[in-house]
């Protein structure tokens, strides 16, 4: 028997240097690991030196001794925020300094010690346009991982028709004129639906060259992994199968990871900043779906208006709330002494507010009674599966598009997008939380069970990963 045949399968595991991704992407990498295949994770510095700073990722790992961390420069010093507007500077820094590191590491075979084999299979983020070149240079096989939600890839695979039929570059105006050329989306999407880069800016710009060149790359891949289920999203996903036929819908990461592990209370912290769990204990004293739990991720900037607009809203409310305030997350200084005091009187009385919380396990706790979210992917899923219905302020990218599939498709939830106002924070949460409660909940129930029921022995994702495993397998024999 060819001896590359009875060796196990290396995957180099790269993400997106951010939080939603990089968290996902360690899932999967323990999923690849439990199939006993050595896997190579391969983090920016940054991201690297906060992972080990802020969890026990790596006496997690010891368990599997054919999986090793690599990490590599991203072209910023270690203090940029990497987040807000300044989030663009982190893509031209991987684009002038990883992508060559990455070429050169893959390419001079630097990536394996002497003693293992060489990476039979690449999985990396669908925003890594150039590693198909890089995997057809070495030859091996290249799958994408596009962590972004499946109905903004969707969107962006359609880009070439809205700028055929002039449905794009619209330069915010109009916001609610409908988009009528993305297949299964007709009459519900709005320009203001669109993923965010599509308001401001024309086909020039560079965040479109490099959609289209995204565009072009994914459908030449061996195959792309998605984060989402085929009960949540099949219609799309068949649309997509039209462009990307080899689709494995594997979501969600967090729920099959504990399937798989064999266990649904095990929590696995893949912060890259320090989570307080004091939060949980406060949790456990409220009332059961008492508690608004509100964050807006890793990357999304309020400014200080929007903040006592919030603020304002949530104490109005009169509901108790859990506040994530990531650091960095507040535009400019805010101190103490600028708020008003009826704001910090009402935070005292029924507030709870955090640095960084354990959104997993928050999400799971019984007084959780809604989320009001900034709409990212993962925190959309997350809310999914924990049956939690949402209020959604997108921030950027693909949280336009998620927060009107949670208010219009899925009727999860509530769409404050575009709005920034104390009186409908106020109106909202008392609708999700009191006047629609039983409408909201009922279907958060429903669909958190379709969520569950996927990753379960025989469910959608629980097969989609098996087959994923055994098509890295024959792949790299
Ligand atoms: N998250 C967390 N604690 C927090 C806030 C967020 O663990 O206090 C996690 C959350 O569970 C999710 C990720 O950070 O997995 C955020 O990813 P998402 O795609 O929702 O948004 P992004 O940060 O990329 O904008």
């Amino acid at each position: 028997m060819d001896s590359q045949k009875t060796l196990s399968p290396h995957v180099l595991i790269f993400p997106l240097p951010l939080q939603g991704p990089v968290n996902g992407m360690l899932k999967l990498a323990e999923l690849l690991c439990l199939a006993d295949f050595h896997v190579t994770f391969l983090n920016t510095d940054h991201v690297q030196h906060r992972l080990l700073r802020h969890t026990n990722v790596q006496s997690r790992f010891i368990r599997y001794p054919k999986f090793r961390f690599r990490a590599i420069g991203d072209g910023l010093s270690e203090d940029h925020p990497r987040s807000g507007d300044q989030f663009m500077e982190l893509v031209d820094g991987m684009e002038a300094v990883t992508y060559p590191l990455f070429t050169e590491m893959v390419t001079s075979g630097d990536l394996s010690s002497k003693s293992e084999q060489p990476a039979t299979c690449i999985i990396a983020d669908g925003f890594f346009s150039f590693a198909g070149g890089v995997a057809q240079q070495i030859g091996i096989p290249l799958i994408y991982f596009d962590t972004l939600s499946p109905c903004a890839i969707w969107i962006q695979l359609c880009l070439p028709k809205l700028i055929e039929a002039g449905e794009f570059a619209f330069k915010g105006d109009n916001l609610d004129a409908k988009i009528t050329c993305v297949p299964g989306m007709e009459g519900f999407l709005r320009r203001r639906d669109l993923p965010s880069f599509c308001r401001s800016s024309d086909v020039t710009d560079p965040i479109i060259k490099l959609v289209l060149k995204e565009d072009q790359e994914l459908p030449k891949a061996q195959g792309v992994i998605i984060h989402t289920f085929e009960e949540l999203e099949g219609t799309l996903l068949s649309h997509m199968r039209s462009l990307c036929p080899n689709l494995y819908a594997i979501g969600p990461l967090h729920t099959h990871h504990k399937v798989r592990l064999g266990s649904s209370k095990a929590t696995f912290s893949n912060s890259l900043w320090k989570e307080d769990k004091s939060c949980l204990a406060w949790l456990d004293a409220q009332p059961i779906k008492s508690v608004i739990f509100v964050s807006i991720g890793s990357l999304a900037v309020m400014t200080k208006d929007q903040l006592l607009e919030f603020w304002y809203g949530l104490v109005n409310s009169g509901k108790r709330f859990l506040w994530v305030r990531r650091p960095g997350s507040i535009a400019g200084d805010c101190t103490e002494s600028q708020i008003p005091a009826e704001l910090l009187e009402g935070t005292r009385k029924r507030g709870c507010i955090v640095g960084w919380a354990p959104q997993e396990e928050v999400l799971a706790n019984p007084a959780i009674g809604g989320f009001l979210t900034h709409s990212g992917w993962n925190s959309t899923l997350e809310s999914i599966v924990a049956g939690v219905p949402m209020i959604c302020w997108p921030y950027f990218v693909d949280q336009q598009v998620n927060s009107r599939f949670v208010g219009e498709v899925w009727k999860l939830g509530l769409d404050m997008k575009d709005t920034c106002d104390r009186v409908i924070v106020e109106k909202m949460i008392k609708e999700l939380l009191e006047e629609r409660k039983d409408e909201f909940m009922g279907r958060a129930d429903q669909m958190s069970k379709l969520a569950r029921k996927s990753v379960s022995e025989g469910g959608s994702s629980y097969c989609n990963l098996d087959r994923l495993i055994e098509d890295i397998r024959v792949m790299s024999s």
